[in-house]
This record gives structure tokens, sequence and C-alpha cells, in this order.
């Protein structure tokens, strides 16, 4: 079976497996249990972890705090922001393509009274910038919500920019990088304007369950102002707390390591091994193919496309013993894309669509596959 759906989730790589094993063995300790070595052993791992995912994104280590994953990271932030504020006039930016964590919690806030406007995007799914300043335009302004990388059509934002306009604008940016994580050099030092960070350890061949929130510290002492997500016993900066998931997070944190490491050689698999299917593709397929992406400015790996006057869930399911292709998110697979109408494609257009994300496991030669359909 060849898997092509990396973008909803992808294989537990064996080295994460092998550091999060011992932590569901042997060593069980509570990392916030003190003075005995069961429980040092788990706040090392812990800690080690949080300096492993802060290296992947450029950020200091204890801007990290462990989540659930992203949706909990898109959650806790935008509705956690807008609880430390409060609503009275209080607006906030997001766009129509966000992934549904981000949308219905903005959903959530404007029947609080927040005002959330949902920017247009281009053709590829991108949000413009000057459309983004307009809206924010004699507002007042709480958050700046903006996906880095989407998850359906790949296409990447102008987040550097955007990200110094809101500084400029002194506006907080959210963006969730989910997708992008791995994909492509993030360093968070040289993009000020981005407070909040989304990601999650299971695109990055980590465990299901466990990612992260990034909160930018507003000085070396001061926390960014935030209603925590849970209320106990005060880990996790006080944001969220219960305790630490150990097994997981060591998980997570062996991914970054290893997306780290390998990130050059995974962008320069994932470009060959895309130019090689595009091929097959176009030369098996000719005009009765359009790529829904971007050629530049894309997540490596991810291709959107329709099969004219095929439809497809019913082209999924025939070749479902052979490969695993996706229809767009696996997040709301059962509505028509609202990302997909959002570029425009009416709903003939949307059921011809499918979404192929490829790993840089795959062998070009597994690809032959598709000159056999
Ligand atoms: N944001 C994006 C862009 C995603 O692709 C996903 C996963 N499909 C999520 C958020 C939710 O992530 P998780 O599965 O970790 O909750």
């Amino acid at each position: 079976m060849l898997y092509l759906d990396n973008s909803a989730t992808t294989k537990i790589d064996p080295q994460v497996l092998d550091a999060m094993r011992p932590y569901l063995e042997e060593e069980y300790g509570n990392p916030s249990s003190k003075y005995y070595s069961l429980a040092e052993n788990a706040r090392k791992a812990v800690q080690i972890a949080r300096v492993q995912v802060a290296q992947l994104l450029g950020c200091e280590s204890d801007e990290v705090i462990f989540t659930s994953g992203s949706t909990e990271s898109n959650n806790m932030i935008i509705k956690g922001v807008a609880d430390y504020y409060g609503a009275k006039n209080k607006h906030i930016i997001t766009s129509q393509v966000e992934h549904p964590s981000v949308i219905e919690s903005c959903k959530y806030l404007e029947t609080k009274g927040f005002i959330v406007s949902y920017l247009d995007v281009d053709k590829f799914g991108r949000t413009s910038l000057s459309d983004l300043m307009n809206s924010a335009k004699d507002k007042d302004n709480l958050l700046v919500s903006i996906i880095w990388g989407n998850n359906e059509i790949g296409s990447i934002n102008p987040i550097e920019e955007i990200s110094d306009a809101c500084l400029q604008q002194d506006i907080p940016l959210h963006t969730d990088a989910t997708q992008v994580i791995g994909k492509m050099k993030i360093d968070l030092r040289k993009l000020p304007g981005i407070r909040f960070l989304s990601l999650s350890a299971h695109k990055i061949n980590g465990p299901k369950g466990v990612g992260a929130c990034i909160v930018k510290k507003e000085s070396s002492t001061i926390y960014t102002k935030m209603t925590p997500l849970l209320h106990g016993g005060g880990q996790e900066n006080n944001y969220r707390s219960g305790t630490l998931a150990v097994h997981n997070i060591v998980g997570l944190g062996m991914a970054a390591k290893l997306a780290h490491e390998r990130l050059d050689q995974t962008i320069s698999k994932l470009q060959k091994l895309e130019i090689y299917l595009k091929a097959i593709l176009t030369e098996k397929m000719g005009d009765q193919i359009t790529f829904n992406s971007d050629v530049e400015k894309k997540i490596p790996g991810l291709l959107n496309l329709q099969f004219k006057g095929i439809n497809n869930e019913l082209l999924i399911k025939k070749l479902s013993n052979y490969m695993a292709l996706s229809t767009g998110s696996a997040c709301s697979s059962s509505k028509p894309s609202h990302v997909l109408s959002a570029i425009g494609l009416d709903l003939n257009e949307i059921r011809q669509t499918i979404r192929i994300t490829l790993s840089p496991e795959i062998n070009s030669s597994e690809l032959d596959l598709f000159k056999t359909l």
C-alpha cells in the first residue's frame, strides 16, 4: 500500500519510538514530583524535548508549551487571548482558509461579542498583506491568526511580511504552522511579529496526541497574557495544567530533532518526488488534469489536483487497495472543502479534487504505480 496522505498524518519514526519506549515502561515518574530519580529523569527528558522543539523553531525553550496537538494549541491561543482581554469592540482577523480549529474558535468568539474578519484569499489560498492591513485599519485589533502553509492546497502565506506589518501595528500574530514544520526553515528570531505558533507531532513522524504552542515572552521575565486553557497545578507556565505526557513529549522532541537534522534532505527529496509524479500524471492524463496548487511558494510534496470528469470519492475508494489518497483535509471530510470553495472552485470541481501528500521515505519507483492506473 502506497501511503500518500502524509498531510493527514505520518508514520512514526523508529528512532522516535525508541526514544519514547523507556517513558512508557521503566521511567514512569511524574516530572512535577520532587527529590527522587524517577521524577528527576522525567523532568530532564521533558526539558530535553523542550530544547529540541525550540531548536527546530528558533525560540527559547521556555516559550514551548506542550499541548495535545494543533487543534488544542489553536483553541488555547485564540480563546485564551480573547478571554484575557475581553470582548469590548475587539477585532480578530483571520482568513477563510484556516483549519476548522481556528475558524470554529473564531465563530465561537463572535457569539461572545468579538468581531471577526475572515479575509478572502487569492486563487492559491493566500492572504494578501494589503487586505489584512485594510481590515485592521481604525479597529481595536486583538489578534491576527493566519495559517503559514495550507493543509489542503499547500500554499505558503507571506508570513515574513505579515509578521513585520503586525509588529509595526502592534497586533499580536498567531500562525498555525502545523503543515510547514519540517518542510521549510523556520527561525522565529527573525520573525518577531509572530507571538504565537501551533504545531503537532504526528505531522512530523511523531506520536499522535501531542503538540505544542509557542507563546513568545514579552520580555525575558514577562510572559504573554492569555487565560490558561486548564487551571490546576500550574504546569506549562500556568497556561496548561495537568501531569505531562512524558512519553509523548519525548516523542515530539525526537521528531523535532530529526525534522531539524533532515530538513534540507527532506525538502529536496519531496521536490524531486513531486516533479516525478507530476510528469507521470501529466503524461498519463494530459489536459484531463488540473493542478490547483501553485508551483512556487508551496509546501513541498503536497499536490492538490482535479481529475476532470472523475468523482474523487469513487476514485479514492477504487484505488484504496493500492494507495491511500485524500479528498482534502481529514478534519472536514464530511463537508465540501471550505478551502477549495474559498479559492473559487465550484461544487463539481471540488468533487473532482484529490490531495496527494508525499513523504521522503517513498521511492520514485513506487510512484510508477500511477502509470498503470
Ligand atoms: N492545523 C492544521 C493546518 C492541520 O493540518 C491540522 C491537522 N489536520 C490541525 C491544525 C490539527 O492538528 P491536530 O491533529 O494535532 O489536532
